[in-house]
């Protein structure tokens, strides 16, 4: 059977993340891609995981402990713009991941917004290890998320194809706007 978007992302990062690696989940959630980034780098990598609200952190904390995955990973009370000044620019990225719009089951009105998710691109692209990939999962049913597509679109497909390639995998036949994986791997 195809994979969904979510699992595909999965798959993507697998391919590429190595242990060891230093790696950002940039919308932390309740932790399901922190999680899943900390066994992949294991206890010699690194995750970053950004969000804005408490409760991701607690939640994700918390699943962090139960799978004893908290000693090779930093959780920042902080939004994904702020990746620039986080994390030191000579480090080098082996893969991120988005997933963007807003946490089920939560607070509809926090949701990802392009000005931010741009400057979280520009900050990571910098910082991104040649064969490294950074996966953005693009929720754009609500209101404002046709908008941060249009960003993410217009953001990867303008990147040089000398240093990026650029997929878009998407299910083109399916009702209420399942969500749009883009992968931007550096060459
Ligand atoms: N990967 C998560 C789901 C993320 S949902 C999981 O596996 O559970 C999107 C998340 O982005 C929400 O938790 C929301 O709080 C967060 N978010 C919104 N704006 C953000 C920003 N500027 N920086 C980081 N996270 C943000």
């Amino acid at each position: 059977m195809l994979q969904t978007a979510l699992q595909f992302s999965h798959t993507l990062l697998k391919e590429v993340i190595q242990e060891g690696d230093s790696v950002v989940d940039a919308t932390m959630g309740n932790g399901n891609d922190t999680a899943f980034l900390a066994e992949l780098v294991g206890t010699n990598g690194l995750v970053y995981a950004f969000d804005v609200q408490k409760q991701a952190l607690v939640n994700t904390e918390k699943r962090l402990t139960e799978l004893g995955l908290q000693e090779q990973t930093i959780l920042l009370h902080q939004g994904h713009e702020t990746i620039k000044e986080t994390i030191p620019e000579d480090t080098q990225l082996k893969a991120a991941i988005f997933n963007l719009g807003y946490l089920p089951k939560s607070d509809k009105q926090i949701i990802t917004q392009p000005d931010t998710t741009k400057q979280a691109l520009d900050a990571l692209i910098a910082r991104l290890k040649s064969k490294g990939r950074i996966i953005l999962v693009v929720y754009y049913g609500h209101t404002g998320g046709e908008a941060e597509l249009a960003l993410v679109h217009e953001y990867s497909q303008k990147l040089p194809q000398e240093e990026y390639s650029v997929l878009t995998y998407q299910f083109i036949n399916q009702r209420n706007n399942p969500p749009i994986l883009f992968c931007i791997e550096k060459k």
